[in-house]
């Protein structure tokens, strides 16, 4: 995948970012920033700080402690090109607005998603939905590709055929498959953005679908990078731990007792390291909460 690198973000506007064989995600537009967040967050008292250090800080607390809604003042609007088994994932994620091009209106275009070789893998034996690391033998892979193309090749003609035979457009493509290309508008706030790309980013989601929500969170970066930051190190990196796991946790921390200068030197603010300390008091207690 290629690096999005960029400090304007506005110079990623229109850009088509390629993704799979066909695809791509183009970043129609979009509004606000850090700041607009910034910015709302801080509404009850008037002007929004001008000093960084404490915008980071503070999108990094209401990222931290869930405080959502200063998230949603920032929307972006992409133009997607997706095979329809892709856009089936996607369009799970209601929150957002969607226009998709009409199969009924329209001629559907001949592009069909076919894997590149070193993805056609073994089903994983530990993960039901998933593929496994170890790949096809090379005899497979080349009968795979044969059938795609051969299939995909015959159900296109067909469909031209009864096109032309005068079917309605609606009716023809029926027996289309879904490795299939269609395109949409897609808008979201940063809010639920986020919470996509938690999800669609993971190593359980599908390839097919990560690797464009990997690009979509290049966009993300460079135009919110504190918010990004903060993602990365609250959402996308970072582990829940559940009562039980918390019980057991408690029984290993010992007498750890984090000092709270040295947490500061590791990279925390002295917010975070405070609330660093409280966690760790809260799993100590955690021991016998049943008793
Ligand atoms: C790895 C992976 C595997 C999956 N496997 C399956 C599968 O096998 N089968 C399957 O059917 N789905 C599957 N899904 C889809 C999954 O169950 C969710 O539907 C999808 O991820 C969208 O999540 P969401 O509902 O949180 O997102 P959104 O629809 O964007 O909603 C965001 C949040 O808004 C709230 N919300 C939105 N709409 C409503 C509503 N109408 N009522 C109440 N609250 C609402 C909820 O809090 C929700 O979490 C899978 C998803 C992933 C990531």
């Amino acid at each position: 995948m290629a690096k999005i690198v960029s400090k304007d973000p506005k110079a990623l506007l229109n850009q088509e970012f390629k993704v799979l064989d066909h695809g791509f995600v183009r970043l129609i537009d979009y509004m606000g920033s850090d700041a607009a967040i910034v910015q709302a967050a801080r509404v009850s008292y008037g002007e929004g700080t001008t000093r960084k250090s404490r915008d980071r800080e503070l999108i990094r607390y209401l990222l931290g402690h869930w405080h959502t809604s200063p998230f949603e003042m920032v929307e972006f609007k992409f133009h997607v090109k997706l095979p329809i088994f892709v856009a089936r994932q996607w369009i799970r994620h209601r929150t957002a607005n969607v226009n998709e091009y009409s199969g009924r209106y329209s001629v559907m275009k001949e592009e069909f998603y076919r894997p590149e070789p070193q993805q056609l893998r073994t089903q994983s034996k530990t993960n039901h939905q998933a593929r496994s690391t170890e790949e096809l033998p090379d005899d497979q892979k080349a009968a795979f590709a044969e059938h795609q193309e051969e299939s995909q090749a015959h159900l296109f003609t067909e469909y031209n055929r009864f096109i032309e035979a005068g079917l309605a457009r609606e009716l023809a493509r029926i027996n289309l498959p879904l490795s299939l290309y269609t395109e949409w508008y897609w808008k979201i706030d940063l809010h639920n953005l986020l919470h996509f790309l938690r999800l669609r980013m993971d190593s359980h989601a599908q390839y097919e679908i990560r690797v464009y929500a990997d690009v979509i969170g290049q966009i993300v970066k460079a135009t919110c990078p504190m918010s990004w930051e903060a993602f990365e190190d609250y959402r996308l990196n970072a582990l829940g731990f559940s009562a039980v796991e918390l019980k057991i946790l408690s029984g290993a921390i010992g007498d750890f007792a984090p000092d709270k200068e040295a947490l500061v030197k590791a990279g925390l603010s002295k917010l975070e390291a405070g609330e660093f300390i409280h966690k760790i008091e809260r799993i100590r207690q955690s021991s016998g909460d049943d008793d």
